[in-house]
């Protein structure tokens, strides 16, 4: 009698729950029997809440590129330097994987950082120093200690295609030509050859009138003669010092452009990768090449860790593409292929992948700035095994045109407060504040783009199997719009299913084949209200039938 009368109370509570719990709309048009079953099933527990994030101790890491000049300035004078960076640690990463309280990313990319004439500095004049307006040598180095604290790796650009054509030994090269005909100084680093009319891609010597130096880019970018043992030597003395201050790796800049008569770009990595790995065993080295497909696989026999994945970038590229035609199958069955033809050639590639970087269009220009397809396009592609590339301002929405420089804007910090904001680029006028505003205005929004991104991080910091994973197959739900795949690590499956579709709600039937008693241990919803909102659309998975919203991401474990 007890016992039933309690039944009856907890009954009367749950509807009343329930029923106070649901919007206007569905009280009024849906009768009582029929609203309580399907209210009580859609009931919403935050899958991610509670669980224990790990931090990366291995090369699999989240990274952000960084443009010092446009990050954060300390002393007031327009522009980025190490005293800023440092003191945005705690936004990259506050040390703590399950504080909650940051990007959660646990690696920096820096775009060069040593002096040079131009605002990109990808043209020094010194490869072992610190460019001034960037702070001094004790400034990097407190910056690196204090990354390292954090469980942040940092790695650097390194230009060794080509110098600045104000690059002492460069100067010094052309003055020993032109003036004494002396090609057995420092003419041996830098590609010279005598012609009767100009090469393509080649620059007079000034003080001569058949003398060329290479310069791919331009004049002001003379290229070093990669194969000469010279060069050699001192690229090891230069990549010693580096490692020396702390730096985790290196990411080399044009390596398309290594290939020169006498070498081609992987015979130079093949003597480099090694080069590097004899002063730090484990090291991490990424390489541009900025092509499509097959010289970029070819790298990889160097033993290179990662080469950017650039067919699937930029507003071309097949992540953009995916997005904007809802082809999430034909997606991943490509990227399967892509990753197994990498670790051919490398059993331990990493494949390195990204929507935009600092010669790109900015991903939300591309994405037409809708906020859905941002989201989207960030859970795609960070969700694939590998190692992922955020640009920064790339979580806020910030937006380019055309120009380098205009993709190269300041940090937005606020929208009212200015602290630490740098000034434009060069020749730049738009200050491309994102449609979300800037950082302090998305933290207060549960459904920014940034807590997007952090979300997303959080679940592959929960979950370290997904980046560490190799996709051994792919799921075909008969529906072009889904993309399925299952990666694998150490015997752990994880099984990633995307709707891309931005209007239909999928129903998939899992099946025991796909994966064993499967649960959903995280969820994405692009579209709507901050996934812990009690009324947002969710993602539900019941009797082996999902539901998924338009532009939702699910990971799947099983049980
Ligand atoms: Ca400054
Ligand atoms: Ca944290
Ligand atoms: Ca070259």
């Amino acid at each position: 009698m007890k016992k039933s009368f309690s039944v009856l109370i907890i009954f009367l509570l749950t509807v009343t729950f329930v029923f106070s719990g649901c919007g206007k709309e569905e009280q009024s048009s849906s009768g009582a029997s029929s609203g309580v079953s399907s209210q009580v099933a859609a009931e919403y527990k935050d899958p991610i809440k509670g669980v224990q994030a790990v931090a990366s101790k291995d090369k699999i890491r989240n990274y952000y590129e960084v443009f010092v000049y446009s990050f954060c300035d300390s002393n007031g004078d327009g522009i980025g330097d190490f005293k800023g960076l440092t003191s945005k640690l705690d936004y990259i990463n506050d040390g703590d994987p399950n504080s909650g309280n940051d990007l959660g990313v646990d690696a920096l990319w820096l775009m060069p950082i040593m002096p040079s004439p131009s605002y990109h500095k990808y043209n020094c004049t010194d490869y072992y120093g610190i460019h001034p307006e960037y702070g001094t040598m004790e400034d990097f180095e407190e910056f690196m200690e204090e990354a390292h604290k954090r469980g942040v790796e940092v790695i650097i650009d390194l230009v060794l295609n080509h110098a600045s054509s104000q690059h002492p030994w460069f100067i010094k090269a052309c003055q020993e030509i032109s003036n004494d005909n002396n090609w057995d100084g420092y003419a041996r680093y830098f590609n010279f050859k005598k012609s009767d009319t100009k090469p393509p891609h080649w620059w007079l010597v000034t003080g001569t009138d058949d003398v060329y130096y290479e310069g791919n880019f331009h004049g002001g970018m003379p290229e070093w003669n990669l194969a000469a043992d010279c060069v050699r030597d001192e690229f090891k003395k230069i990549m010693k010092f580096w490692i020396d201050k702390g730096v985790d790796g290196f990411r080399l800049d044009a390596v398309k452009y290594f290939t020169q008569e006498d070498c081609t770009s992987t015979e130079f990595l093949k003597w480099l990768y090694p080069a590097a790995k004899e002063y730090k065993e484990d090291i991490y080295m990424v390489g541009e090449h900025w092509v499509n497909g097959a010289d970029v696989i070819e790298n990889y026999e160097s033993g290179i860790d990662s080469m950017f994945n650039f067919s699937y970038s930029d507003s071309g590229g097949k992540f953009a593409s995916a997005v904007n035609m809802s082809s999430g199958a034909k997606l991943c069955k490509t990227l399967k292929e892509y990753q197994a033809r990498i670790r051919e050639n490398n059993p331990d590639a990493i494949d390195a992948l990204f929507i935009s970087n600092h010669d790109q269009v900015r991903s939300a220009t591309y994405f037409g700035q809708i906020l859905e397809k941002e989201k989207m396009a960030a859970a795609l592609y960070m969700l694939f095994p590998g190692n992922s590339y955020i640009y920064y301002g790339e979580e806020l929405g910030m937006t380019s045109i055309e120009t380098d420089e205009s993709k190269r804007t300041p940090m937005i910090w606020s929208t009212t407060d200015k602290t630490g904001i740098t000034e434009l680029p060069p020749t730049i006028v738009n200050d491309n504040i994102p449609k979300g505003g800037g950082v302090a205005e998305q933290l207060e929004d549960g459904n920014s783009l940034l807590n997007y991104y952090r979300r997303i991080i959080t679940i592959k910091n929960q979950n370290p199997e997904i980046a560490r994973g190799k996709i051994i197959k792919t799921i075909d739900f008969d529906d072009s719009e889904v993309g399925a795949f299952i990666t694998e690590n150490d015997g752990k499956q994880v099984m990633i299913v995307h709707n891309l579709s931005g209007e239909s709600t999928k129903t998939l039937t899992l099946t025991e084949e796909m994966l064993k008693n499967p649960s959903i241990c995280a969820d994405l919803v692009a579209s709507g209200k901050p996934q812990s909102d009690k009324d947002a659309e969710h993602i539900t998975l019941t009797d082996g039938k999902l539901v998924m919203p338009p532009y939702s991401t699910v990971v799947l474990k099983a049980k």
